[in-house]
């Protein structure tokens, strides 16, 4: 297991930003997340302060990126799968397996919660459709389930609903997922239907079934959709981060959340979704991370 003083989730602004403080302040710093993933590789930028626009998303992220590494931080292009406590710190899983361990952690995961866009999905949210298989699993027990998503999170996510029931179906348009985790889902009881999406979910005050692309019904208690990597909800499930009215991370000035050692910046604490915020949490994100690991002290 590699140790690091600080493990940021997530390579968009504020990840970057809480990278380059806390690595300048002398933190062993692991930057994970997939920069490509980024909000800000949508946009064109012209009211950032400094930099006269209309900038390219892309062009910033290659700054970002470059800045971050000459800051001394780490940077690893995968999604944490899980997040846990673990004795003095936090464990984190990235989906290839790999583990980090460390004294503090930035969560910075941008505001990610995909919707499929399909007849029935909002009228059964909370009847059975879910976005978070590590929050709801538990409702589901010797029920049937259908996970949708190519990604990490799908295919994590429908492993972790065989703790739960055995009937789980996943539906991938085309799986893109670490060869290590890849492995672990093709050998699990997990039945797996590729290059199908979900057309509609049925149900009246529950879900029963989801309906594909090819017209097959699979008859279904539950259909969680997982189309991003994990979000908030999903890794801190076990760690009863607190929410604000909102629904999005409550922190203080300094970025704490309510877990002592875990900090939050960026989208993820709610609106306004801007880069200028993004940046400024990230760089008080960074440096409390940096002030927890030393173990008092000012930022
Ligand atoms: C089309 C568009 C136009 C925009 N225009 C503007 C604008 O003009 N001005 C402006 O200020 N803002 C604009 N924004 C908003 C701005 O891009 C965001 O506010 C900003 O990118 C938020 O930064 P963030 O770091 O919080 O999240 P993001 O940039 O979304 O980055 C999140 C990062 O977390 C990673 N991640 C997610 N899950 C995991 C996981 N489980 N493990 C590890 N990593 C993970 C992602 O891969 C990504 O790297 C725009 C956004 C969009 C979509």
């Amino acid at each position: 297991m590699d140790i690091h003083d600080i493990v940021i989730l997530g390579s968009g602004p504020a990840g970057i930003q809480a990278g380059i403080h806390s690595a300048r302040r002398g933190m062993g710093v692991l930057v994970l997340g997939k920069p490509q993933n980024s909000a800000i590789m949508k946009g064109h930028f012209e009211n950032y302060a400094f930099v006269e626009g209309p900038v390219d998303g892309e062009a910033l992220m290659k700054a970002g990126l470059a800045q971050v590494r000459k800051a001394g931080a780490t940077l690893l292009e995968e999604d944490a799968v899980s997040l846990e406590t673990a004795e003095g710190g936090f464990k984190v899983r990235t989906e290839s397996g790999q583990e980090a361990a460390c004294r503090a952690v930035v969560l910075a995961t941008g505001a990610a919660r995909k919707r499929l866009g399909v007849p029935g999905e909002r009228e059964l949210e909370g009847k059975g459709v879910s976005y978070c298989a590590d929050c709801d699993a538990g409702f589901f027990k010797k029920k049937r389930v259908v996970v949708t998503g190519d990604g990490s999170a799908a295919a994590s996510g429908a492993l972790h609903l065989l703790h739960f029931t055995q009937d789980v179906t996943l539906v991938a348009g085309k799986l893109a997922i670490a060869p290590a985790l890849s492995e672990e889902l093709r050998a699990s009881r997990v039945r797996i239907i590729e290059g199908q999406k979900i057309k509609s979910i049925t149900g009246d005050d529950q879900v029963r079934e989801a309906v594909l692309s090819d017209g097959t019904s699979l008859p279904a208690d539950g259909v969680f959709i997982e189309t991003g990597a994990k979000g908030i909800l999903e890794l801190g499930a076990s760690l009863g981060l607190a929410l604000n009215e909102e629904g999005h991370l409550a922190v203080g000035r300094d970025m704490a959340t309510n877990v002592p050692g875990l900090f939050a910046a960026g989208d993820v604490t709610g609106p306004p979704w801007q880069m200028a915020k993004a940046v400024g949490e990230g760089c008080v994100a960074g440096l409390s991370a940096a002030v927890h690991v030393k173990g008092g002290g000012k930022g």
